[in-house]
């Protein structure tokens, strides 16, 4: 990913891909402490557009918030640093990467005193579990591994140590030849995957964790959220167990880059009729719809770049 053409914003500057560099001594390539996003560009008929992109932006400035970090760019730049990197490398739909993290002049568990520094990035990303994935589901299994507990590293923010228990999770599912990790929250309970929050349908009725299991507050979530209410389906945010999820008739992950992708097995159990469920097909649909531009009521959720 790193030899290559382009161009990425890198503390309020375009600069060459290849040049894009951080020292050794960075502090947070030590300790952790950093925080970033993920977000999508589509194509769309007005032309390429990010996907929610202030809401994004508000989580990048609440996961530094959480973290005692003050991001030096207003949230005006920073999404307008988004559009910069999708015009800057001619992506007509794409992901974007933003990172916040801290700079190198000293080390020590303290990180006070060095700069905090902000790089956005943007290149072509397919179907994150998959193309076959998104029309037939995918396979899952219940992770060894728990989610953080919401008093250790704070599950709210999207912080980049957080993410060595996400690939954990994931390389052990996918070591064992599932697509993607569940993980429980620290007594048990459902809490999301590796990096999707979860969703069940059980007779008509749509669950997923509340928040208080530790799942990171989604956006495609949230976005479900919304079209469920428009499909007149019924979201009930509740304590969910592994069980619940073996004897649902539907599951599915959401995420940036996991989009709407259809669960169709957890733990060698088959969930319902081991494919892509109904409501979770008109989800799907009305998300993609959603996301490429095709419904005026969400017409707000694009941004043009
Ligand atoms: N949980 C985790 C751990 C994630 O990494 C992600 C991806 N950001 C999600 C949930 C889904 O969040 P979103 O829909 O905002 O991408």
């Amino acid at each position: 990913l790193h030899d290559r053409d382009g161009k990425i914003w890198m503390d309020g500057e375009l600069v060459d891909w290849r040049d894009a560099k951080v020292h050794v001594l960075t502090h947070t390539l030590h300790y952790g402490c950093g925080a970033f996003e993920g977000v999508r560009a589509y194509k769309t008929e007005r032309g390429t557009a990010i996907f929610r992109l202030q809401e994004h932006t508000e989580r990048l400035f609440n996961s530094a918030k959480i973290l005692r970090m003050k991001i030096p760019f207003s949230m005006e730049e920073v999404n307008e640093a988004q559009r910069a990197v999708i015009r800057a490398n001619g992506l007509e739909s794409g992901y974007i990467r933003p990172l916040t993290w801290i700079g190198s002049e000293k080390l020590g568990v303290s990180p006070k005193g060095n700069r905090v520094h902000l790089m956005v990035a943007a290149w072509a990303w397919g179907a994150y579990l998959g193309e076959e994935g998104m029309k037939r589901g995918i396979r899952v299994k219940t992770s060894s591994y728990t989610r953080h507990h919401v008093n250790i590293t704070m599950t709210q923010a999207k912080t980049v140590s957080n993410y060595t228990n996400s690939i954990l999770a994931n390389m052990e599912a996918t070591d064992d030849g599932y697509d993607e990790a569940l993980l429980l929250d620290p007594a048990g309970f459902v809490s999301e995957g590796a990096g999707e929050n979860l969703f069940i349908v059980k007779n008509g009725v749509i669950y997923t964790p509340d928040l208080s299991a530790g799942a990171l507050n989604g956006i495609t979530r949230n976005t479900v959220l919304h079209i469920a209410k428009d499909l007149g389906l019924e979201v009930v945010q509740k304590r969910i167990t592994r069980d619940e999820v073996y004897i649902a008739d539907e599951a599915f992950f959401t995420g940036t880059a996991a989009e709407v992708t259809p669960i169709r097995e957890l733990d060698r159990i088959q969930i319902g009729a081991g494919q892509r469920g109904p409501v979770t097909e008109r989800i799907q649909s009305a998300f993609f719809d959603i996301v490429n531009g095709r419904n005026p009521k969400y017409a707000h959720w694009l941004t043009p770049v």
